[in-house]
């Protein structure tokens, strides 16, 4: 689903490279978290595979297409199935909750129909918003508006939105860092689960890496643009590897 190959970045010509030939494969419905030191090339690693941060070396490829060779529509085409999931979610506080879950379908939809949705909302998209609400727990909020949600309640919203999507890979960076521990622990659980029913990509870079290892398949570390390791994770409960690759 992801396959990095050999992937540099070069911020500034004279800087040290923030991507140093990074190779990294996520397959579908696998679980891999990314952690390591502050500023040690996470965030640059995601917005690489989203296509926003040019390529020094190397090659990404979703769903096997070439990111690095697209540009305008077809790079907005590619980065619809992508979803992004941020620290600070990046909702709009002021509209309804259903008007910024909807935001996750705008890839497949006309500008005219986003805003006939936006002034007249039709049943069955109301209902597509309430599923993924429902999927996220937060069902109730369809038609709260966004601002009076608490943070955890937000973080949800969000991730509602990256399921409207109907993504083929979630990019998650540092998404329970503004969230209190406890509340932090059941997004976690939250995106690895959806990620493994509907069968997408997670790639979810973390400060922690003992919730790292309990909740992911995989963790790979991340420190000054290199990989440092590629291991199977003991799921929760101690049953042992998930998968050894
Ligand atoms: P992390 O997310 O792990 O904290 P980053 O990817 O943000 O790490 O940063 C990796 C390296 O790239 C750091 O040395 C950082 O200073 C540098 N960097 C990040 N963003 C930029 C930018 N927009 N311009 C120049 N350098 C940057
Ligand atoms: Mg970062």
């Amino acid at each position: 689903m992801l396959e990095l190959r050999g992937v540099s970045v070069l911020y500034t010509r004279d800087a040290r490279p923030a991507l140093a030939g990074v190779t990294l494969d996520v397959a579908a419905g696998e679980c891999v978290a990314l952690v390591g030191p502050s500023g040690g090339g996470k965030t640059t690693l995601l917005r690489s595979i989203n296509g926003s941060v040019p390529l020094a070396g190397g090659s990404i490829r979703v769903d096997g297409v070439d990111v690095s060779t697209l540009r305008g529509p077809t790079l907005r085409r590619l980065r619809t199935r992508l979803a992004m999931v941020a620290q600070q979610h990046d909702l709009v506080d002021r509209l309804r909750v259903y008007q910024n879950v909807m935001a996750g379908a705008l890839g497949r939809w006309s500008t005219w129909h986003a805003l006939r949705f936006l002034i007249a909302p039709r049943r069955h998209e109301l209902e597509e918003a309430h599923a993924a609400l429902s999927s996220v727990g937060v069902p109730e909020k369809l038609r709260s508006l966004t601002s009076d949600l608490s943070g955890g309640q937000q973080q949800r919203v969000a991730i509602a939105r990256a399921l409207v999507q109907r993504p083929s890979a979630i990019l998650a960076d540092e998404p329970i860092a503004s969230l209190d521990p406890l509340l932090g622990e059941q997004i976690l659980r939250l995106l690895c689960r959806l990620a493994r029913e509907r069968n997408i990509a997670l790639l979810c870079s973390l400060h922690q890496p003992e919730l790292a290892r309990r909740y992911f398949d995989r963790v790979v570390t991340i420190a000054d643009g290199m990989l440092a390791v590629d291991g199977a994770a003991l799921r929760a409960g101690g049953a042992g590897p998930a998968h050894v690759r």
